[in-house]
Order: C-alpha cells, then sequence, then structure tokens
C-alpha cells in the first residue's frame, strides 16, 4: 500500500502573516504522517519560520524550486544545501511554470533530482502535456520521455523515494480538471515507464500525484483511482479549511 502525499503548492502566493496563519490553522490538524503525507511548497522567503512554526507536527514543508549546485555565483539561486540547513523536505522540480518561463528543461530537472537526493530532499518531480499535445496524440511518448530523463542515473532506491507529479498543462488553474479516467490512464503509463526503465519493485513503490484543478469536490474521485498516489493542488491549497479537506481525502 503506498501512502498518499498531497502537496499544496502555494505559487507565489501570500505575504509572511497569511502563510503562518494558513500554518498555525493546519498544523495541528492535519492526519498523522503515518496515514496521510500533508505538504505545503511556499514561496522561498517563508520556509525558515514555516519550517520552525511546523516542528513537531505531522504538517511538512516544500521549497517550489531549488538549483542544483551546492553553493557559488548563481545570483539569485537557491541551493539545496541551504533547504537541508533550514530542515525543508521536500522540492519541487520541473513545474510546468518553471518549464514554460523559466527555462527549466528535462536535463536540469534530472541534475535537481540528484542534488535534492544528495542532501537527503524528497524530489516530487512534474511532468504534464500541452493541450495541443494532447490533441496531437503524443502525450503517452512525451510523458515516457520526461519521466526516464527525470529518473536517470538515480538508483532504484532512490526511484522508490521520488514522487512523481502527473500535472497536465491544460488542466493547471484553468477549472478544467483532466476525468479521474483520463488521470488514471497517464499515470498508469508513468508506471509502466518506471517498470521497464527501472524496475517492477521501484514501479510499484514510487508515488505518483495528479495535479490541476484538484478541490474537494474532486479529490476523492481522483484519489480512489488504482495509480493515483496524492495530489499537487494549487489554487485549492492556498486556504486552510480547503486544504484540510484536501488531505483528509488522502487518509
Ligand atoms: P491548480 O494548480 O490546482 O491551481 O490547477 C496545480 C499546480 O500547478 O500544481
Amino acid at each position: 500500500m503506498r501512502k498518499k502525499v498531497i502537496a499544496g503548492n502555494w505559487k507565489m502566493n501570500k505575504v509572511l502573516a497569511d502563510a503562518e496563519s494558513f500554518v498555525e490553522a493546519t498544523k495541528n490538524n492535519v492526519p498523522s504522517a503515518d496515514k496521510v503525507e500533508s505538504v505545503v511548497c511556499a514561496p522561498f522567503p517563508y520556509l525558515h519560520a514555516l519550517v520552525k512554526k511546523t516542528a513537531g507536527t505531522d504538517l511538512a514543508v516544500a521549497a517550489q524550486n531549488m538549483h542544483y549546485e551546492e553553493s557559488g555565483a548563481f545570483t539569485g539561486e537557491v541551493s539545496p544545501v541551504m533547504l537541508k540547513d533550514l530542515g525543508v523536505s521536500y522540492v519541487v522540480l520541473g513545474h510546468s511554470e518553471r518549464r514554460e518561463y523559466f527555462a527549466e528543461t528535462d536535463e536540469t530537472v534530472n541534475q535537481k533530482a540528484h542534488a535534492a537526493f544528495n542532501h537527503g530532499i524528497t524530489p516530487i518531480v512534474c511532468v504534464g502535456e500541452t493541450l495541443e499535445q494532447r490533441e496531437s496524440n503524443q502525450t503517452m511518448d512525451l510523458i515516457a520521455d520526461q519521466v526516464k530523463k527525470a529518473l536517470t542515473g538515480l538508483s532504484e532506491d532512490q526511484v522508490k523515494q521520488t514522487i512523481i507529479a502527473y500535472e497536465p498543462i491544460w488542466a493547471i488553474g484553468t477549472g478544467k480538471t483532466a476525468t479521474s479516467e483520463q488521470a488514471n490512464e497517464v499515470c498508469t503509463h508513468i508506471r509502466k515507464v518506471v517498470a521497464e526503465a527501472v524496475s517492477s519493485d521501484a514501479a510499484e513503490a514510487v508515488r505518483i500525484q495528479y495535479g490541476g484543478s484538484v478541490k474537494p469536490a474532486n479529490v476523492d474521485e481522483l484519489l480512489a483511482q488504482s495509480d493515483i498516489d496524492g495530489a499537487l493542488v494549487g489554487g485549492a491549497s492556498l486556504e486552510a479549511d480547503s486544504f484540510l479537506k484536501l488531505v483528509e481525502a488522502g487518509t
């Protein structure tokens, strides 16, 4: 049985006071981490405060990106050493917004996945197709390619610990959710790709989230699918009440 992981991706939202009051309202109300992993992916400036506030609770804190180098002349970047030093436990890599607006590639996602594991941070690796790619039947090939490239060179054990987020780009922030069947079809495909590229044990263990307009009203149906092990949620993760409903659905 794979434990579900529900991650709220705040993106570039909230000021510090909002981030802190969200965490105050949720940290003691999320289900036990034995049952479901509850994660908030916060902007860099708040990570320090939020990790401190959530210490000893079942709410974990993630970064939304990082550089793959440990340190150096990379103005404006944040390294895995810094995240680890703060106590950040997960990092989102290769979100479609980073691929589209910040030149993230499959190769940099792979470098970052290695760097995350080298520093004991769990990567949440995002993959997904555009509407145009879906309509021209490229989804399965494209996703296979993204998954294989992201995981290149990781050990079987590291792949087992990786979280893959399948996020069809046409469903992000649009209110258009993939149907649970469409979402599961691709998640099943991802598991097959992992089985072929790594091993059947790795495929059995790797957790695959769905993301794209997930909300309390549709989360149960999505999480009931055979190959969906969690959700990466943007808009519906910004309010504490909504986030608590989403994590509860993962139990
Ligand atoms: P959304 O975003 O839930 O607002 O569609 C999901 C994501 O980008 O991770």
